[in-house]
């Protein structure tokens, strides 16, 4: 079990880089010889190594030409698995320190938790059997979902895909498997997994818009996820864009979900009698100059930039991450959309915001899940 203090240093070294003692000492508020012997356990421990000069990203205190000594984290110290209840067969990974995916297998899926517990705790030894010491050195599991969950990421409040109220599925999990685990909601998961691994790492402020079928979003606010009250906070798709518009499958209408979702914009278009059954296949029509494929594009990508406008609005974030599973947003669509939010922000904020977009395959909900499971590793659990 790692100390506070243990952890802190791992945290540290995660999130910048490469750091020297003296660099480490500073961030942690330690003097050099105290943060020595932390380090010093955790070598022995095999969890960190010494590195070479390669400068941290925050910022190198050595003069030019000094070689200087940097603590690493050792990226096979400690693996998690991670699983997606997004997808069918549900994919399961095997995920090191540094978010590299080592090992997969994948598993049915089914709508009840109790075969679910069971159906991981006989797939984890085929996935934790592709890697040597895999099972010893495995430090927790996280699962992702769609809907809500608690702030101990353990009990799925509500899923409406899986027809969930109060499921304390960790629990269930843990108990099958002797692992420690966590769950969270999808969108959430890829935020933490991009402040941990990805392209939000230096980014204290941001949020994630994830378009596929549905539409995920959430925040990460000083540098932590931020879950509201009820762990709804971040839900775009079911803010109302259109009043009186067409009914969701959340009971209300005209919310983001029947507008700008990919369901909805091939929903708009068939009703449109177009054949397109991809965001490329629209675009290509928009671009041959089709009527209902420029309109449905338009309506989509004004709703969608008008509720990321709010987004910037309301949090002033440091930046837009949008992930999406098909198509691009070179075309109409992203087009109306960076329109739209321009167009309905202060103008002192207009083009302040990046927004970044990012094509992602279909490991991004699994990956997400593993870093639940290492990001709790790395703070210890229940803090964030
Ligand atoms: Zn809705």
């Amino acid at each position: 079990m790692l100390t506070t203090s243990q952890r802190q240093l791992l945290r540290a070294i995660s999130e910048s880089g490469p750091l020297s003692r003296t660099e480490l000492a500073a961030l942690m508020g330690l003097s050099k010889g105290a943060m020595s012997g932390i380090a010093r356990d955790l070598i022995d421990l095999g969890m960190l190594r010494e590195t070479g000069t390669a400068p941290s990203k925050r910022r190198s205190s050595t003069k030019q030409g000094r070689p200087s000594i940097r603590l690493d984290l050792q990226p096979d110290c400690a693996f998690f698995v991670g699983i997606s209840l997004l997808q069918d067969p549900a994919p399961m990974v095997l995920s090191d320190l540094n978010g590299n995916i080592i090992a997969r297998q994948s598993m049915t899926l089914s709508r009840d938790p109790e075969i679910i517990a069971e159906l991981i705790a006989n797939e984890l030894p085929k996935l934790l059997g592709q890697r040597a010491q895999a099972a010893d050195k495995l430090s927790g599991l996280g699962i992702a979902l769609s809907g809500f969950v608690d702030e101990k990421q353990a009990t799925c409040v509500q899923s409406t895909l899986l027809g969930w109220q109060d499921v304390p599925l960790a629990e269930m999990v843990q108990r099958k498997t002797g692992v420690v685990t966590y769950i969270e909601n999808d969108a959430k998961a890829v935020a933490v997994s991009e402040k941990l691994f990805g392209s939000a790492r230096d980014v204290p402020n941001f949020s994630v818009v994830s378009l596929g079928d549905g539409i995920g979003c959430a925040h990460v606010i000083d540098g932590k996820l931020y879950r509201g009250n009820h762990g709804g906070a971040g839900e775009i798709a079911h803010c109302t864009i259109e009043p009186g518009g067409s009914p969701c499958r959340c009971g209300k209408r005209g919310c983001l979900d029947t507008v700008a979702s990919m369901k909805a914009i091939r929903e708009m278009a068939l009703a449109q009698g177009l054949k397109c059954t991809s965001l490329s296949d629209l675009e290509q029509e928009a671009a041959g100059g089709t009527a209902a494929a420029i309109s449905v594009l338009h309506k989509a990508g004004a709703a969608l930039g008008l509720a990321i406008a709010h987004i910037i609005q309301m949090n002033d974030p440091g930046m837009i991450l949008i992930t999406h599973v098909e198509g691009s947003f070179d075309g109409l669509f992203g087009t109306v959309m960076q329109q739209a939010i321009e167009a309905n922000v202060l103008p002192r904020y207009a083009g302040q915001t990046p927004i970044r977009t990012r094509r992602v395959d279909s490991d991004i909900w699994a990956r997400g899940a593993a870093s639940i499971a290492a990001n709790n590793f790395l703070i210890g659990p229940n803090t964030n």
